[in-house]
């Protein structure tokens, strides 16, 4: 029997903005346990919440730029639930009219391309956390984070494998990151996501049965999780066992789903308009202004640099596929006259150092004005490439100043010709074997001259000057 898969994601998605969706309560992250605390988060009698406009223009852009239809009036729900992280009793949420409705997004998975439809993204305010491990036999309650803006982003079912599944994530923290709408900070958790997956038989039109796996907040465990439920669906369904639509939790340790309890029904919270708030209007004026001031997004950055900057497709597509690389890339060209350079050093060097650390580029020792001189240095000769190499290392290290490096190494390459010279002829008589294989026709001996007299500068000769220089040295000996 073959199975096809059936998923959809619920991401939540973090909103940079300063103070929470209903209070002037500050959203910033790890400051002491309920120390950013307003009467409204702490659910307290007789306060009355007031709606923040930056969330609702932050949701509008990700709206714009999913191409989705943006509602004018939208208005806030109650979500009713019992649990000691929701003082109120209830979360204010958009059931009914959400801010956002129908967008897509394409995803790129191996050597397909996919649109993926957005079939909702509404605001909500987020609870407390509730903390298990720091009193012995209790429970604490901290409610900073209770009333951070959630935008709730709902796939439609569309996703057809664990891959996929990565891809949709990665392309809506792309996009966040890029509208300067949320930080993608997935360790702090400012996005999580809840993913719905499903099994059905191949070609069957109806959707099977699903399991909900809560709060999954890395790459990695989106992966294993999906493919760990799809393979415990379809060993149920072979043994004639039916999956039950519940919510699962996902245990990286073991690399297993759980179930934690049964699917409650959207009648099992009670959800009702919030009396305390009117339905939030946007005028057209407002919706015009922020479709003017939307930032450029990655596919309009990866044109801008192949076509005014002259970068190759795939420098391109590594600078725009993050923000952080972007930022680095622009402000990094501000500094020197050589684009060019700034780019085949981040995708080449630069990338392979991230790669080894597993890092993004701001979180790195690589400030955007070092790196810029750093290029600088290399265009206008004052230390070679490999040099310029171990520049970089020293910098991944420890953030030292490029040209204090260069100065207290006394890195500067050696442009004085008469010095080159003495060098290069000196390389010439102590090896006067290799020179007679040289001449003999053995041309790939070059390159071993040139090592030689890089050696005895320690890599600071400038190598095409080395080349001519010996060139010109061996052609001349008989
Ligand atoms: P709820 O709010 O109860 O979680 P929704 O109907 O809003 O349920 O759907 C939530 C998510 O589940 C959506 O992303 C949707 O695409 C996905 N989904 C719905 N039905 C299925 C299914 N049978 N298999 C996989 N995903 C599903
Ligand atoms: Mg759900």
């Amino acid at each position: 029997m073959s199975w096809e898969t059936v998923i959809g994601l619920e991401i939540h998605v973090q909103l940079s903005t300063k103070s929470k969706l209903f209070s002037g309560g500050s959203t910033e992250f790890g400051a002491e346990s309920n120390t950013h605390v307003d009467l409204i988060d702490m659910g307290l009698p007789g306060v009355l919440p007031v709606a923040n406009k930056e969330a609702f223009y932050k949701a509008i852009r990700f709206g714009l730029a999913t191409g989705a239809n943006i509602n004018q009036t939208s208005s806030f729900d109650r979500k009713n639930y019992f649990y000691p992280d929701l003082p109120k009793g209830y979360q204010i949420t958009q059931m009914a009219q959400p801010i956002v409705e129908k967008g897509s997004i394409k995803i790129a998975v191996d050597d397909y391309e996919k649109e993926i439809n957005i079939t909702r993204a509404h605001l909500e305010e987020d609870a407390g956390k509730s903390i298990h491990d720091m009193f012995e036999g209790e429970t604490g309650v901290d409610l900073n984070r209770a009333g951070t803006p959630l935008l709730e982003i709902v796939s439609e079912p569309e996703i057809s494998s664990a891959k996929e599944a990565v891809a949709y994530f990665k392309a809506i923290r792309q996009l966040v990151t890029f509208l300067d709408i949320c930080d993608g900070n997935m360790a702090q958790g400012s996005m999580r996501c809840d993913v719905n997956v499903s099994i059905k038989k191949s070609g069957d039109k109806e959707l099977g049965t699903r399991a909900e796996l809560k709060n999954i907040n890395s790459f990695k465990f989106i992966e294993k999780a999906i493919n760990f439920e799809i393979d415990r669906q379809i060993r149920l369904i072979e043994n004639g066992e039916c999956v039950v639509q519940e919510t699962r939790l996902y245990d990286s340790e073991k690399n297993e789903t759980r179930s934690m309890r049964s699917k409650e029904e959207a009648n099992d919270y009670r959800y009702f308009p919030c009396p305390d708030l009117l339905p939030v209007i946007i005028s057209d004026k407002e919706l015009k202004e922020i479709k003017e001031n939307l930032p450029e997004l990655p596919e309009e950055k990866e044109m801008r640099y192949i076509q005014e900057i002259g970068l190759e497709e795939s420098e391109a597509k590594i600078i725009s596929s993050s923000k952080a690389m972007a930022n680095m890339f622009e402000e990094a060209s501000s500094k020197t006259n050589d684009a060019k350079l700034i780019a085949k050093w981040l995708v080449g060097d630069v990338s392979a150092l991230l790669n080894k650390d597993n890092i993004e580029i701001d979180e790195s020792n690589l400030s955007a004005e070092n790196f810029g001189i750093l290029i600088e240095r290399i265009s206008d000769n004052t230390i070679s490439g490999k040099i310029a190499k171990s520049v970089l290392e020293e910098i991944w290290e420890n953030g030292s100043n490029v040209d204090e490096i260069i100065k207290t190494k006394g890195l500067i390459q050696i442009q004085d010709e008469s010095l080159l010279e003495e060098i290069a002829s000196k390389v010439i008589d102590a090896n006067p074997d290799q020179v007679a294989t040289y001449k003999s026709g053995k041309d790939k001996l070059f390159g071993f001259f040139v090592g030689q007299v890089m050696k005895e500068t320690q890599g600071k000769a400038n190598p095409k000057s080395v080349n001519l220089i010996l060139k010109e040295l061996l052609d001349n000996l008989n």
